[in-house]
This record gives C-alpha cells, sequence and structure tokens, in this order.
C-alpha cells in the first residue's frame, strides 16, 4: 500500500523544527530513519499531514564521553551506535543489544532517537535503556527537559514526549570495570523482534558481592520495565545458583505478558524466567566472579 498524502519539509535546525511542530502539533510527524514511521504510513495506520524531515539536522548525529556518561546524538543511526569502539568500551550492553535490531540495512537507516520514541515495548533500544537507567533530552517549545525511562515509556507505542517536543540526546551511563552486563533475547528467527529481551547489569563491590543488580525485560508487557523485585534479592549478596533463580522466578512474575500472534503470555512468562536466569549468569561470568 502506498501512505495517504502529505505535506513534506526538511528544515536545517532543532528551532526550526520546534516552530514547526508547535504550529502543525497532532498533525505533523518527525521523520528520522523512516524504519517505523513508513510501513506504518504504508499501511495506513498513521495518516500525518506533515511530515518533518529531520535528516539535515548534522547537528544531532554524535557519540561523545562526557565524564562519566556518555552523550547520544537523536539522530544518531543504530550501526553507528552498534560499532563506534568508544561505546563498545564503556556501555558495552548498547552495542550489544542493538546488534539485535532487525538486520544491518535496518540498523543503517534506523535511529537511537526514532527507537525510544516508538517506544515497542520488543524493541532491544528501550530494553536496554530502562537497564542502563539512560535520560533522554527533549527540547520544546518551554525549553529542555530530561525524562528518564520509569517517566518516558507509558503504554504500548506510547511516550511522554509531548506533539511539540524533539527528542535531541540520549544519556547513557559509562560502566564501571568489573561490571557484569549480558543481553538476550529469544526471537523466531534471527533479526525478528523479540518475542523477550533481557538486559541485566551487575555493579559489584570490591569482595565480590553485587553492589546492585539491574534487570530490564522487553516484550512481556506493554512497555521495558525493571523487575524491581528479582533485583532487590541479588543487592548486597554473593550471587550463586539459588540467588539466580529466585531472581528469575520474580522477573518472570512480574511479567505482565499477553497473548498474540507469536507466543502466549504463559509461554513468555516461563520463558521470561529462564532468560533472566541466563542473562544473569552471563553477566556474573563477565565479572571474573562467576564460572
Ligand atoms: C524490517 C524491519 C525490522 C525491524 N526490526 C526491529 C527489531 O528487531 N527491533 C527493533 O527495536 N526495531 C526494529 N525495527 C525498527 C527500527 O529499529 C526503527 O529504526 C526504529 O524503531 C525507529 O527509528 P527510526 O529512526 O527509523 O524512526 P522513524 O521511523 O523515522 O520514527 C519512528 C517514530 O519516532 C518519531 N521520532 C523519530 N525521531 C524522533 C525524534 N528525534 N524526536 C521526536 N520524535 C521522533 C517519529 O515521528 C515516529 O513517530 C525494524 C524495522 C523494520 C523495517
Amino acid at each position: 500500500m502506498k501512505p495517504a498524502a502529505f505535506d513534506y519539509i526538511a528544515p536545517k535546525t532543532v528551532e526550526e523544527v520546534i516552530s514547526l511542530l508547535t504550529t502543525h502539533e497532532d498533525e505533523a510527524k518527525i521523520l528520522a530513519g523512516g524504519q517505523s514511521l513508513m510501513p506504518i504510513m504504508n499501511f495506513r495506520l498513521g495518516r500525518p499531514g506533515l511530515l518533518i524531515d529531520i535528516n539535515g539536522l548534522d547537528e544531532l548525529d554524535y557519540i561523545k564521553q562526557q565524564d562519566d556518561h556518555l552523550l547520544i546524538g537523536g539522530l544518531t543511526r543504530e550501526r553507528t551506535v552498534e560499532r563506534s569502539p568508544l561505546v563498545r568500551d564503556l556501555c558495552p550492553l548498547l552495542s550489544q543489544a542493538i546488534s539485535f535490531v532487525g538486520h544491518t540495512a535496518i540498523r543503517n537507516r534506523g535511529t537511537v532517537g526514532g527507537s525510544l520514541v516508538h517506544a515497542d515495548p520488543s524493541g532491544e533500544i528501550p530494553t536496554a535503556f530502562c537497564a542502563l537507567d539512560g535520560r533522554v533530552k527533549a527540547v520544546g517549545p518551554d525549553g529542555e527537559r530530561w525524562i528518564d525511562p520509569g517517566e518516558f515509556f507509558l503504554t504500548f507505542l506510547t511516550t511522554s514526549l509531548e506533539p511539540t517536543e524533539l527528542l535531541v540526546e540520549v544519556k547513557v551511563p559509562v560502566l564501571p570495570q568489573g561490571t557484569g552486563w549480558s543481553f538476550m533475547e529469544l526471537s523466531r528467527r534471527v533479526g525478528d523482534f523479540a518475542i523477550i529481551g533481557v538486559a541485566t547489569l551487575l555493579f559489584m563491590n570490591g569482595d565480590g558481592t553485587c553492589r546492585e543488580a539491574r534487570i530490564a525485560l522487553g516484550g512481556v508487557a506493554p512497555t521495558p520495565f525493571r523487575a524491581e523485585e528479582a533485583e532487590e534479592v541479588l543487592a548486597g549478596q554473593a550471587i550463586g545458583e539459588e540467588l539466580i533463580s529466585r531472581a528469575g522466578e520474580l522477573a518472570g512474575e512480574a511479567a505482565d505478558a499477553e497473548d498474540d500472534y507469536h507466543a502466549s503470555a504463559e509461554y513468555r512468562q516461563e520463558m521470561a524466567k529462564i532468560m533472566v536466569s541466563r542473562s544473569l549468569r552471563q553477566a556474573l561470568a563477565r565479572t571474573g566472579k562467576g564460572n
């Protein structure tokens, strides 16, 4: 199918984009990589009257380190982030998560900002962003604001970004040396969206106990989310098999999955338990404390 007719404009600055969004509000849509928006328009699930193409905004295409964080411009391509030596060294969880997004051609066009705003609960970048406790910077007519994952993802394909706001930057932490990390997913075929995606982080104490655990799940609720009860079971502990199983159980129980074309809710919940345990084992091994 072809999309319904729309107007098109390609501004060159963030100020111009905000002015257009303020004038047209719900009628307008930002066009970034187009990898989610164009299929939606082609299926006529969305009929924006105006596309605001931000691909000329070079100022939003960057990756840089600022103290103990990485700053990633909202228009930076998924593939650029995946291949960045800085991201691989300082935040490998993100590179790994992105490597599961679709296929190379999609990652060459798709942007980190677009993936977060699209807010697919199975999306790998949203799930990793939750585990990393990242933040996004939004700019609108009233200035800028920072939004964390708990506030950002509202429900299926819906965020708290206002129609007049542009996502301009993503901020994720540099992972300290010795942090255990893992991203795993279950999907039918390589390149498919995750049936379940799991991102885990283990921040360790010098004595080998776990200072803080982060477990984020995608595909098993209307938004990606942190399994906080499971995280609490691990904090302050020397992690072994018993605790890993317990954390997996708790994380699976926290799922709020629904039956769909790909899998039943029950299957997703059971697999979430197994995937979280596997992911924790991998993260622990990467701390140098596990098997
Ligand atoms: C065949 C195929 C397979 C795919 N597989 C996966 C997969 O396995 N996992 C996965 O996570 N994704 C997958 N995707 C989606 C892909 O990751 C998209 O690139 C991503 O979801 C959207 O990024 P985009 O830059 O293409 O955004 P667009 O499609 O251009 O935009 C998506 C939405 O975000 C809004 N938007 C974009 N940028 C901004 C911004 N800076 N500020 C405000 N609003 C903005 C747009 O208005 C639109 O509503 C797949 C896509 C295809 C076509």
